[in-house]
């Protein structure tokens, strides 16, 4: 087997998150001599928590390390790539690496598959798989070019979870970067509170119909944000949304002020894994439901009994009002 280089940075508090922890339980599956390639201020933390995993560990550190940055991301990258002289690369596909690394195959001469959801050993050829054409199409992958980098989806692997411990120093690459772009803050998109959650069990959606006129011939878009955020803080659940309600609340519009196109899910929105989903007041057309591939069980309330998701697209469908339905249950919940 080739040798096999992880690359993993470090977070604020300088651990190693899941996805990172997840990669390399990828990266031990395949089986060859490993690697870990550690980038952050500082990696000493990160290398105890995967000290059992027996792998050499490399690390590029310092502060210019600590925030993402492409010059210094690449560098860091292409330095370790050249150290480790690894043929095959394994990442998370964290936004951080995701946006580095097809650069860094280019500087090293190599290739690069992104959204990878598998990787595995296949009569001795490293194998990929991976969704093409909006999750539509499954496809699994080989190729001779090396280095070969791989950036490995969330939630696609078993996290690694063999024991922490006291590792040894990692060895230090210098990561020569010359870079005029200082860091001087981080703003996020998401104003007030945080509700996408990928490790949540449970995704609930909330579709435009929570903004329509309803039996009374009234809208009632304060009633249905209590709703909902009180089934969110109850249950735990991570928030998603369909196109036509994100583009409402983008617009500026009196409706959920706590959705944002980040909570979007369908063909131009997200494909999140969640063991179950909750549609409500969301009609289930294709665009959207595709983005539902990697949901295991499904359940949709709408008030239509011919709705996309009665047609194959949800294992059971509430016929029924969404309002009254999700009051009884943050009522169940004591919400
Ligand atoms: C190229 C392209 C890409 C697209 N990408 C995406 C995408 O990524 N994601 C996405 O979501 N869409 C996408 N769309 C749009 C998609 O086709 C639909 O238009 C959109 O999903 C409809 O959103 P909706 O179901 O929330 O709204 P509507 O179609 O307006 O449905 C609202 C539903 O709410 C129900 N309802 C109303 N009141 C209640 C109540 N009290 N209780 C229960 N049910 C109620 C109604 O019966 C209705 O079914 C895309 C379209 C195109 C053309």
């Amino acid at each position: 087997m080739e040798p096999i280089l992880l690359l993993a940075h470090t977070e604020e508090d300088g651990r190693l998150a899941k996805p990172a922890l997840e990669a390399l339980g990828a990266a031990i599956g395949l089986g060859g001599e490993l690697t870990v390639g550690l980038v952050g201020r500082d990696v000493q933390c990160g290398a105890n928590q995967i000290a059992g995993s027996g792998a050499r560990i490399l690390a590029v550190t310092g502060a210019e390390f600590a925030e993402p940055r492409y010059a210094t991301d690449a560098a860091a990258a292409e330095a370790l790539c050249r150290a480790a002289g690894a043929a095959i690369v394994v990442a998370p596909a964290t936004s951080r690496w995701a946006r580095v690394l097809p650069g860094v195959a280019h500087r090293l001469g190599g290739r690069v598959d992104t959204h990878a959801t598998r990787l595995a050993m296949e009569n001795s050829v490293p194998t990929v798989t991976r969704w093409f054409y909006r999750q539509r199409m499954e496809a699994v992958l080989t190729r001779s070019q090396r280095p070969w980098i791989v950036l490995l989806e969330g939630g696609c692997a078993p996290a690694w979870d063999g024991s922490a411990g006291e590792s040894a120093c990692p060895t230090l690459v210098e990561a020569k970067v010359d870079t005029r772009t200082t860091i001087q803050g981080v703003h996020s998109p998401q104003a007030g509170q945080e509700t996408i959650r990928p490790d949540a069990k449970l995704l609930f959606v909330a579709g435009a119909g929570w903004t329509k006129k309803q039996s009374d011939g009234g809208v009632h878009a304060a009633d249905a944000e209590q709703l909902i955020l009180g089934f969110l803080n109850a249950s735990k659940a991570s928030l998603g949304g369909s196109k036509s309600l994100v583009d409402l609340s983008g617009e500026g519009q009196a409706v959920l002020g706590f959705m944002t196109h980040l909570n979007q899910v369908g063909q131009t929105g997200s494909t999140p894994r969640h063991p179950k989903g909750l549609s409500t007041c969301c009609h289930g057309e294709e665009p959207h439901a595709v983005g539902w591939r990697f949901i295991t069980e499904r359940r949709a309330i709408n008030l239509d009994a011919n709705c996309g998701w009665a047609r194959g697209k949800a294992d059971v469908v509430y016929v029924a009002d969404a309002f009254a339905v999700m009051r009884k249950v943050n009522e169940l919940l004591g919400a």
